[in-house]
């Protein structure tokens, strides 16, 4: 896929899937703008990696909770590349726990990050996207949004939260040539995912048709599908990247 001339934003490009999504841009010719919460040199890491590939790329820390940040993030990348074309909101936490234990901070936090700040995003960048009557918007939902999980009603609200911003956005935004779609992945090896439990890991695993972890590069390749000039008559859908494990 063709990315030069384009400059693609993505929150949480530190680590994991965002990593990945990256790399992926970076390796189409895009200019990369990543942000992250705290881990600098990752973030730095993969601005390397972008670079080694031949792309512009920069790296902002930024709580995409916190509307201030967003704006200086945007700002940042508008400012080194000129535009923004791609918008790939992918940072993402889980705080998971059994409804009765869970903790209203731990609720907060969730949502606060995964479904307030991909709207904080989606609002700093629909601006001048609608301007140029260009752009692509892709939002990191999950498995989870669709079918909800035991432990996860925090994460799982905010992740079907995604797909009704998704879908609400894809319409108002439809006639500028701006699309909006979700990616929904299952079950991906990335420090998220490590941290669950080993019986947890192999309950999950038994439900992926596939019988595989599915990797971040997977994906990578349809958040970049979503983002290239090739999607251009796709809006408003959310595709699962799970092994099968959402049918
Ligand atoms: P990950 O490895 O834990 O990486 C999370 C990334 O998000 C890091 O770059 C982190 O930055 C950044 N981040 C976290 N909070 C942030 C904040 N408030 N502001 C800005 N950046 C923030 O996660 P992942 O597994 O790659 O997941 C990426 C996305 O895919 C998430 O939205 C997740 O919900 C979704 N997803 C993942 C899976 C899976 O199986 N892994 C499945 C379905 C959906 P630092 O490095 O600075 O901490």
């Amino acid at each position: 896929m063709n990315f030069s001339g384009k400059t693609a934003l993505v929150t949480g490009g530190s680590r994991g899937i965002g990593r990945a999504v990256c790399l992926e841009l970076a390796k189409g010719g895009a200019n990369v703008a990543l942000c992250y919460a705290g881990n600098a040199s990752a973030a730095q890491e993969t601005v390397s990696a972008c670079q080694a590939l031949g792309a512009k790329a920069l790296a902002v820390r930024c709580n995409v909770a916190k509307s201030q940040e967003v704006s200086a993030f945007v700002e940042t990348a508008i400012s080194a590349f000129g535009s923004v074309h791609i918008l790939v909101n992918n940072a993402g936490i889980t705080r998971d726990g059994l409804l009765m234990t869970m903790k209203e901070d731990a609720f907060d936090a969730v949502v606060e990050t995964n479904l307030k700040g991909a709207f904080l995003c989606m609002k700093a960048v629909a601006r001048p996207m609608m301007r140029q009557r260009y752009g692509r918007i892709v939002n990191l939902s999950s498995v989870v949004g669709l079918r909800g999980n035991a432990g996860q009603v925090n994460y799982a609200a905010s992740k079907a939260g995604v797909i009704g911003m998704t879908k609400s956005l894809a319409k108002e935004l439809a006639s500028r040539g701006v699309t909006v779609n979700a990616v929904a992945p299952g079950f991906i090896e990335t420090d998220m995912t490590a941290a669950m439990p080993d019986a947890a890991k192999a309950a999950t695993l038994a439900s992926i048709p596939m019988g595989r972890l599915g990797a971040a590069e997977d994906v990578a390749r349809t958040a970049a599908f979503l983002s290239s000039e090739e999607a251009a008559y796709i809006t408003g859908q959310v595709l699962a990247v799970d092994g099968g494990m959402s049918m």
